[in-house]
């Protein structure tokens, strides 16, 4: 039996209420999606999730992936959930027709997203990693190799892997050393690389590696990487798998606090003769490309931060209604959802889970609106936008997960420490999720740096002025408090905004040192405007005959629960951005 269900009627408030899916689809002339579509598909992708993949998951953490004979096999059972998996169409949902998908919007298939995440995130890494590889393709590889690969791996035929990072270059790229020699129409790829999510496994017949490397002549730094397209098995002349192996092995599998079920490789590649490889956009531009890649990702991972949480939460919510545990005056028995604080502890996870969804979803909505925007001015807005969104999305929901789980332990007392309840392990899952795709300060220096000093903080002020102009229009005095609160957050975004903008543009250490409490306050503020939103919404269905009262008293509550308990957040957040720079800067090496 399973123990998690995707909580469809929050996916279906935000996709209708927040989003505007049905729009969104008839914007796209996707008429029969938006006419009832899109609820039969998300409740096909919740069967899947919580009768397939989800009881998978405890299998995936005692019995991980294991290396023999050169070859990675995964976690028994997961072979057989991806080819249900493919079998019903779900790797191409989102996917381009023209190669095979079915152009569904990136806001549908977001929810979809969340069901196979939190359904078993570890197995989730897989077509998460392809759907990266197929972007990257898509938007910068040649005809040929857009016609080679990405209908297998849009079918989910193939599946993909990002190779970027060494032994000696993690966050820092520009130090990759991994070798591309050019040889008449491809490149020989030599080098190392470690941590590659679902570098090898059994489940399909191909694996496509984007590999970044660095040509010989490359100027030094990151403007001298290129990155280039290694098939596991070489293709014939019709674009078939040959048995041809492509010299690219796995060589180790790491041991890891986590997300067991997927394997981590180290990745050799040319060994023997060079890995044959083939060149994705142009030489010495393949960051950018790789950009593309990770980008997807990093929002795929704040959507992974999401998915656990929504995960943890409901365990802990069984628990606490089960777990009986204090004795009333009369002498009766009591569950401890019944003591104040476990309360306190369910209502931050339900109604932060709740401000994640909302940004997750209209993060990738906007993504929707971009790509249909026709006028380049407005298209180039909604490109910042979601340029901004992206940090935010994966620094500030991953590091809420971190304390979500742990809540959820809490909740479980010292049943929560004992493996056999299996909430330590999304405990323990949720703890990648700050730092791979880059770490939470990278996305902090990412949204402080490109997003926000680069154009004098244009996109960040239009973003704060719709938030305004959205609380301008909440005048029920029911949400009085919220929107009082609203207000206050964004005046300390505001100031924290300026404060930014005058100093850490002329000193580096100044922007490392707050960035990340700079991405905290954005967040909280952004979590906030959805919720707020949300309640305003359902405020309004509550007039409508026939809503589901319970429902949308939930949603008003949750949203006053956030408003009172995190959103004040934000004050300390901006006092940590007027002092944090002198304090954290102050000490020399050696006085730590
Ligand atoms: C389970 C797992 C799966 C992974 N999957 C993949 C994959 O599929 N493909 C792939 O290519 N990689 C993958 N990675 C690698 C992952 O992306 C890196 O581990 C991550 O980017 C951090 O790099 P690093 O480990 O070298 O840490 P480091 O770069 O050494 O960072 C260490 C610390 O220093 C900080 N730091 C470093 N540089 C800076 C800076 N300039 N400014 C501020 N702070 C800084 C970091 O924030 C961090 O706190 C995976 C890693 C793991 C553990």
């Amino acid at each position: 039996m399973s123990d998690y269900r995707y909580p469809y009627q929050d996916g279906i408030f935000v996709l209708n209420e927040l989003i505007g899916l049905e729009q969104i689809c008839h914007q796209a002339g996707l008429d029969d999606v938006a006419d009832g579509l899109a609820e039969a598909i998300l409740d096909e992708a919740t069967k899947m999730g919580s009768e397939q993949l989800a009881p998978l998951n405890r299998v995936g953490d005692s019995t991980g992936a294991t290396l023999k004979d050169g070859q990675v096999h995964e976690t028994p059972g997961f072979s057989d959930a991806y080819r249900h998996f493919c079998e019903g169409g779900w790797p191409s949902l989102g996917a381009d027709p023209e190669f095979g998908g079915q152009g569904l919007p990136a806001a549908l298939a977001v929810a979809v997203n969340e069901v196979w995440q939190s359904a078993n995130l570890a197995w989730s890494l897989c077509p998460l990693l392809t759907q990266g590889a197929i972007e990257s393709i898509s938007a910068h590889g040649s005809d040929q190799l857009k016609q080679q690969y990405l209908p297998k791996l849009i079918s989910g035929e193939w599946t993909g892997t990002m190779n970027l990072t060494e032994s000696d270059a993690g966050t820092d790229l520009a130090a990759l050393k991994t070798r591309a020699v050019r040889d008449g129409d491809h490149y020989r790829i030599t080098g190392q690389k470690i941590f590659i999510t679902w570098g090898d496994h059994q489940m399909t017949d191909n694996v496509v590696h984007l590999v970044l490397a660095r040509l010989p002549d490359a100027p030094a730094g990151v403007k001298g990487i290129s990155l280039f397209l290694v098939p596991k098995f070489l293709l014939d002349e019709n674009g078939n798998t040959t048995d041809q192996r492509n010299d690219a092995y796995a060589v180790s599998l790491e041991h890891k606090l986590g997300i067991h079920g997927s394997p981590t490789c180290v990745m050799s590649f040319g060994d023997n003769d060079g890995a044959i490889g083939y060149l994705i956009g142009e030489e010495n531009k393949g960051l950018a490309c790789m950009f593309t890649m990770m980008n997807d990702a990093r929002q795929g991972v704040g959507l992974q931060g999401l998915a656990i949480s929504e995960r943890a939460y409901q365990q802990a919510l069984t628990y606490a209604k089960e777990r009986i545990q204090g004795t009333l005056r009369d002498g009766s028995r009591i569950s401890i959802i019944k003591h104040p604080d476990v309360r306190r502890m369910l209502m931050q996870m339900k109604s932060c889970t709740q401000a994640m969804r909302a940004l997750t979803y209209v993060a990738k909505a906007e993504s929707d609106q971009h790509a249909a925007e026709t006028d380049p001015a407005v298209k180039a807005k909604r490109k910042a936008r979601v340029d901004l969104y992206t940090p935010i999305v994966k620094g500030w929901i991953t590091e809420l997960s971190q304390e979500i789980t742990y809540l959820a332990v809490q909740v479980h007392g010292g049943m929560g420490f004992i493996e056999e309840t299996g909430v330590a392990q999304h405990y323990r899952d949720a703890r990648i999720l700050t730092i791979y795709e880059g770490t939470t300060g990278i996305q902090a220096l990412d949204l402080i740096g490109r997003k926000t000093l680069a154009d004098g903080g244009e996109a960040l002020s239009a973003l704060i002025a719709e938030i305004n102009s959205d609380m301008s229009e909440i005048t029920d005095p029911k949400l009085q408090s919220v929107v009082t609160s609203m207000q206050e957050s964004l005046s300390n975004a505001i100031s924290a905004q300026q404060w930014i903008l005058d100093k850490a543009a002329k000193d580096a250490n100044v922007a490392g040192a707050v960035s990340v409490h700079f991405m905290m306050l954005l967040g909280y503020l952004c979590g906030g405007w959805l919720m707020a939103k949300s309640a305003n919404r359902a405020l309004s269905l509550q007039a409508e005959e026939g809503a589901d009262q319970e429902f949308l008293e939930s949603k008003i509550v949750c949203a006053r629960f956030y408003a009172e308990q995190m959103l004040p957040r934000t004050v300390s957040s901006l006092n940590a951005i007027y002092s944090g720079d002198e304090s954290t800067m102050a000490l020399s090496e050696d006085q730590f």
